[in-house]
Order: C-alpha cells, then sequence, then structure tokens
C-alpha cells in the first residue's frame, strides 16, 4: 500500500451542491474524463464515466489502489442495466424489487459492452446498481452512461459517508465534489451473484441477506460457489488507524471505547453507535464515529454488534478494520 504522504491530498477540493447548474458542471467534468465524488445512500462514491478507459484508471490513481479490482457501474434505471448485462428472470426480479437501492448484481457481461474492460478488471462480469439517491441519479441521466464509482477514499481507508470526509481523504484529487449531506445507510452495498445454481453473497452490506433471500432462497457463500469471482475483497479494508479490539465488553487503559446499546454500569462508551441498540443507526454512524475516534485515539475497542440483520455488515467492516 501507499503510504498518504506519496499521495498528494493537499489543495482544497472544490464543492457542489445539488442544484440543476451544479449537476450540469458535474455531468460535464464526468464527460470529458474527470473525476467527481458523488453521494449515495450508501456512501460516497468517486464516479467516473465507466466507458472511458482513462477516466477509470484515475479512479485508481486517486484512491491510491494497489491493484485493479473491478468497480461497480452506477446506472440511472433498470433499461441502462439492461444494455450492459445478461438479466436472468431472477436477476431482474432482485432489480425490480430492490432498485433503486444498496443491492448490487454480478451479471454476465454483454458483449459488446461499452463499459471500459479496465471498469470490470477483464472479467466476463459486471456490476451494477441503481443507487438511491435523487441528485445522483439526476447525475447519471445527464451523463447519460454508466458511471464507475467505488467508495470516494484513499485505498484501504474507512469510507467517507459525508462531503467532509471526501474533502480530507482525496483533497484535490478529485475535481469535484457533488455535497448531498450525510449518507443514509452509511454501509456499503450488498453484493450478490444470481447464477444458475444459486445465489451467491459476494459482500454483506446496507441490504439485509433476509430480505434478499425471500427472492433468491439461502445465499451461498464465495466459497461454496463455483467459478464466480470476487477479487478485491481485501482482509484488510475499512481500517482506521488506530488498532481496533472487537467484542469489548469495555475499554483498556488508554482505548476509546465505541458502544453499542444501552450503556452498562460503570462502562462509559466514548461514541455509541446507537444508545437504542438499533442496526441501521449504527450502520449509519460507524465509519464517522471510527473516524472521529481515529483522530484522538491510537487504540478503540468496538462494543459487541450483534450479528443479525444489518449486523452482518457492520460486523464484516469491523473484522477487516481491524485485520493487521
Ligand atoms: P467497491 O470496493 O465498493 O467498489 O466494490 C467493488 C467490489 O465489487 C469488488 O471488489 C468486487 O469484489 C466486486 N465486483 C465488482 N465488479 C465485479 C465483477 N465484474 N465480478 C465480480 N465481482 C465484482
Ligand atoms: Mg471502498
Amino acid at each position: 500500500m501507499k503510504e498518504d504522504s506519496e499521495l498528494d491530498s493537499r489543495g482544497a477540493a472544490t464543492v457542489i451542491g445539488t442544484r440543476d447548474d451544479d449537476l450540469a458542471r458535474a455531468a460535464s467534468v464526468i464527460l470529458s474524463g474527470g473525476l467527481v465524488a458523488a453521494p449515495t445512500e450508501t456512501v460516497y462514491g468517486l464516479a467516473a464515466d465507466a466507458t472511458n478507459g482513462a477516466a477509470v484508471a484515475a479512479i485508481y490513481t486517486a484512491k491510491g489502489r494497489p491493484s485493479f479490482n473491478p468497480l461497480i457501474c452506477h446506472v440511472s434505471d433498470l433499461a441502462m442495466a439492461e444494455s450492459l448485462a445478461h438479466f436472468s428472470p431472477l436477476a431482474r426480479r432482485l432489480a425490480e424489487q430492490f432498485w433503486p437501492g444498496p443491492l448490487t448484481l454480478v451479471l454476465p457481461r454483454k458483449e459488446p459492452c461499452p463499459v471500459s474492460e479496465l471498469a470490470t478488471a477483464g472479467l466476463p462480469s459486471i456490476a451494477l446498481r441503481q443507487p438511491k439517491h435523487e441528485a445522483t441519479l439526476r447525475l447519471i441521466r445527464l451523463v447519460g452512461r454508466p458511471l464507475a464509482a467505488p467508495s470516494a477514499n484513499p485505498s484501504e481507508q474507512l469510507s467517507p459517508t459525508t462531503a467532509a470526509h471526501v474533502a480530507a481523504g482525496l483533497g484535490a484529487r478529485v475535481d469535484l465534489i457533488i455535497d448531498g449531506g450525510a449518507c443514509e445507510a452509511g454501509l456499503e452495498s450488498t453484493i450478490i451473484a444470481p447464477g444458475e445454481g444459486g445465489a451467491v453473497m459476494l459482500r454483506p452490506g446496507a441490504q439485509p441477506r433476509a430480505e434478499i433471500e425471500l427472492f433468491t432462497g439461502p445465499l451461498l457463500s464465495p466459497e461454496a460457489s463455483k467459478g464466480i469471482v470476487a477479487p478485491g475483497m481485501l482482509r484488510r479494508h475499512y481500517a482506521p488507524r488506530a488498532r481496533l479490539r472487537l467484542d469489548a465488553e469495555s475499554p483498556a487503559e488508554g482505548e476509546a471505547y465505541l458502544g453499542f446499546g444501552a450503556p452498562r454500569a460503570g462502562v462509559s462508551p466514548s461514541l455509541n453507535l446507537s444508545i437504542r441498540g438499533d442496526l441501521a443507526e449504527a450502520a449509519s454512524n460507524l465509519f464517522a464515529m471510527l473516524r472521529a475516534l481515529d483522530e484522538s485515539h491510537v487504540a478503540i475497542a468496538v462494543a459487541p454488534i450483534p450479528d443479525t440483520g444489518l449486523g452482518e455488515a457492520i460486523n464484516d467492516r469491523l473484522r477487516r478494520g481491524a485485520a493487521l
């Protein structure tokens, strides 16, 4: 991994809003090959024209991403998605049910397909999603092409859930930042590959497993599936600088404590993901609170989080953030 100092994040990013003239400006930056950080309901994305190989390459450079992992392509609607990939009846049902929303579908790429091979890392598949964010959907419609967009942060670090997080991490390495406020879900999308032999969950995320399984039956793990590859599922990812200790009932000397649920007697959390014990609230606070504690502490202890519903994705991010 590159050190931060090797990446030039000095200089202020230009931050714009979500008015029509702002989005028109963002669309023209994208159409001329530039990078625009855009809000979605999951996290902020670093978006480029997915059909422009040089623009997609600039995403990897800006993030300091060590290898060319495939990127999720964001579409304005199902029609745009169907122009890029083959949809089985199940894939279409999932899109109709969950789009716009935090479910990414990995599907066979159509050939020919206008999306750059770099965005799909040379794979025969393509990852597609219609984000649930009005401004970004308007932006994609204005561009008229799919937008390749990973999270708008330096590689391996915490994902950004506000425009200020993007500016702090990427600075002038991004041409424009669209400030659409704090992200509603605060966690990346769930990634599913609905294949012939069953649907595989490649990454847990903001769309809980149980809701998807109503349509797919039990989701398979990537290990159990044959032939479906999800490169880029790095063991260490979503990491603060501070050391993370998970499932901690209380902080040790010198540790910040990130709580969940009603505080226990004698334990005062530095911050609490959700005093009510609400997993959706915890998900939306996760990255911002880790970031805040990371500013002032070298070690963070995190309370146990139940592994149900959105807890599966929260615990996945925490485990990767804790990996060395
Ligand atoms: P993100 O880091 O949020 O952009 O997520 C991208 C992840 O989606 C990648 O690291 C892959 O695991 C998965 N992915 C994207 N495109 C494909 C693809 N064509 N085939 C399989 N997995 C993909
Ligand atoms: Mg990311």
